[in-house]
C-alpha cells in the first residue's frame, strides 16, 4: 500500500519522521519504483515511490 505522506518534497527530502536525504545528515531512503510517463509532445513526468530507511513509510511523488 502506498501512503501519500508528502514526504521528501522539500529540498532536504525530509520525511515526516524527521529522516532526511544522506546529503543533509539523514539516513536516506530507497527508490522502490520509478515509472516514466511521456505525453506526446516530448514532455512527461516520473512517478517515484520511495521507502524511508528510518520509519519504513512508503511515499509516492511526481517529478515533472
Ligand atoms: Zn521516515
Amino acid at each position: 500500500m502506498i501512503t501519500k505522506t508528502g514526504a521528501f518534497r522539500d529540498t532536504e527530502c525530509t520525511c515526516e519522521c524527521g529522516n532526511k536525504h544522506e546529503l543533509y545528515g539523514g539516513i536516506g531512503y530507497r527508490t522502490v519504483r520509478c515509472d516514466a510517463h511521456s505525453d506526446r509532445n516530448g514532455g512527461g513526468y516520473y512517478i517515484h515511490v520511495v521507502r524511508c530507511k528510518q520509519c519504513d513509510a512508503l511515499s509516492e511523488f511526481v517529478d515533472k
